[in-house]
């Protein structure tokens, strides 16, 4: 299998460190990491581009755009 030497696209996130959820004493438990939206890893600027990237080529939308469209 050859592997693909790409940029890194993902870091682990700093405020759940790839858990996805942060420790709160509020909620008496593990709630999900605001900073990840619960994923564990943030994109990194090259992972972003390729988000944009993956984005506009497969017509995805992210909620909460204009709906200009409809
Ligand atoms: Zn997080």
């Amino acid at each position: 299998m050859v592997r693909m030497r790409l940029p890194e696209l993902e870091t682990k996130c700093w405020m759940c460190w790839g858990s996805g959820k942060i420790a709160s004493e509020d909620h008496g438990g593990g709630m999900e990491c605001p900073e990840c939206g619960g994923v564990g890893w943030l994109p990194t600027a090259d992972g972003r581009r390729l988000l944009d990237f993956v984005q506009r080529h497969l017509g995805i939308v992210e909620e909460g755009e204009d709906n200009e469209t409809l």
